[in-house]
């Protein structure tokens, strides 16, 4: 079993004939599945066994655990000295109990632990999943299954431009990519590569420097491309294929020809390096103005995310058409979308004299009614009065927001005088829907 262990996860690396002697005094590994009580920070939680590799250059195993009750952004590769000797028993009710009770409460409290002690990690992210509970039996079925499949995290880091990234979760990067724990990204045309030789290679021979498609804005050193799936599959994919070791639950991949991408890049005179996207399909019956969004942990917590944000919105606003993202947003989607929202709906109220109603705002905005409704009652600036939805608001109340550090100004903002975009032509545009 031993030699079966090694020989699978050693294969791409070199191996070394004294490593066979030395592995007879290594311990056997840890069985998966099995139950321990597993270090993090300074405390200890009870911690699935996910799977087992054998480290060449260290020669030990390590594992790849699960915190239970944690959210899987958490899943990690830890050695044997972050794992308890015994194992640890939960019996199924408890954990049952467990999972129930706390894939909201802990996953949040996690989430909120995580803004404070890692803010870098964690910023604008789209998509991330509801509990089995309150999901229908094929949806829960189909988050079991996706699951599974992407419950190891091989890939624990990449090289891109200048940025070595920690990545979040797995990304299915072809068989031999997909298996490395860094991989080397040209931050230019997105090509991933195995080996730091071969990357170095490449970045003397290629010859992008900036996204593939049209630039449609510009204004300092920040520049957004459209990119058509259609047009340029190999590098939407892999942008795809990049931005899902910071998603979870995204799904698209490789069919990537109904979607347009938006690149934000912050340029130097080296090229246009990536900073973030969004993606949007061409046609949405849903409505949505936007599909993923994304910053790169690097550059995450300077604003870019509410820039892609608001630029959908403009996109949106020529189109004269409302949208909204897709859902479900994650916590941290919500919470920028929220800021967002409440951000655009309170400067409107405090320089607006007379009264507006909800379906003007969204004209204005095209923000969804549905946004704009749970968005001021958030706020408490909203009434349900003969069957509609009313906004009461005082001038005192609006200041007071605006006021209080959670809306404060956006530090990037659009100026539409830098965009150089049309709406491609429809047979119709979508107005007021939800
Ligand atoms: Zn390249």
């Amino acid at each position: 079993m031993v030699k079966q262990e090694k020989r699978v996860d050693s294969n791409s690396t070199d191996h070394k004939g004294d490593n066979e002697d030395a592995e007879s005094f290594e311990e056997q590994p840890l069985d998966t599945g099995d139950h321990y009580l597993a270090r993090r920070s300074d405390t200890w939680h009870p911690a699935e066994i996910i799977q087992t590799r054998y480290n060449d250059q260290d020669g030990h195993y390590e594992y790849y655990v699960h915190y239970e009750g944690y959210n899987r952004r958490l899943d990690e590769w830890v050695q044997r000295d972050r794992i308890m000797s015994s194992r640890f028993h939960m019996s199924d009710q408890q954990w049952k109990n467990n999972e129930k009770n706390s894939s909201d409460l802990l996953s949040d409290q996690t989430d909120r632990k995580i803004t404070r002690n890692q803010k870098r990690r964690h910023d604008e992210i789209n998509h991330i999943q509801k509990t089995y509970a309150e999901m229908d039996p094929t949806t829960a079925a189909l988050e079991k299954e996706h699951e599974a499949i992407t419950k190891v995290k091989y890939i624990d880091r990449i090289q891109i431009g200048r940025y070595e990234i920690d990545t979040w979760y797995f990304s299915p990067y072809p068989d031999e990519y997909g298996k490395q724990s860094k991989l080397w990204i040209c931050e230019y045309c997105l090509k991933y590569m195995r080996l730091e030789k071969t990357y170095r290679y490449h970045m003397s021979e290629c010859t992008s420097r900036q996204p593939p498609g049209k630039e449609i804005y510009r204004k300092g050193t920040l520049s957004i491309w459209e990119v058509d799936g259609k047009d340029h599959k190999i590098y939407s994919q892999n942008l795809c294929l990049l931005a899902k070791l910071f998603l979870d639950h995204k799904t698209l991949y490789f069919d990537v020809e109904p979607f347009l991408f938006y690149i934000l890049c912050e340029v130097d005179k080296h090229g246009a390096h990536l900073v973030g996207y969004f993606s949007k399909e061409k046609e949405s019956p849903d409505g949505n103005n936007v599909a993923c969004i994304l910053t790169l942990p690097p550059y995450q917590r300077q604003g870019y995310g509410k820039l892609l944000i608001a630029f959908s919105y403009e996109l949106s606003k020529m189109e004269s058409a409302v949208g909204s993202p897709e859902k479900p947003l994650s916590d941290l989607g919500k919470l920028s979308y929220r800021s967002y929202w409440s951000w655009v709906l309170l400067e409107i109220l405090r320089d607006f004299r007379g009264t507006l109603s909800i379906k003007e705002l969204s004209e204005m905005t095209s923000i969804t009614q549905t946004d704009i409704i749970s968005t001021l009652q958030s706020m408490n600036m909203v009434k349900y009065w003969k069957g509609q939805h009313v906004i009461c608001v005082t001038p005192k109340l609006v200041e007071e927001h605006i006021k209080s550090s959670q809306f404060k100004k956006p530090r990037l903002v659009v100026d539409t005088t830098a965009l150089r975009w049309a709406p491609p032509k429809k047979t119709q545009t979508r107005t007021g829907k939800k």
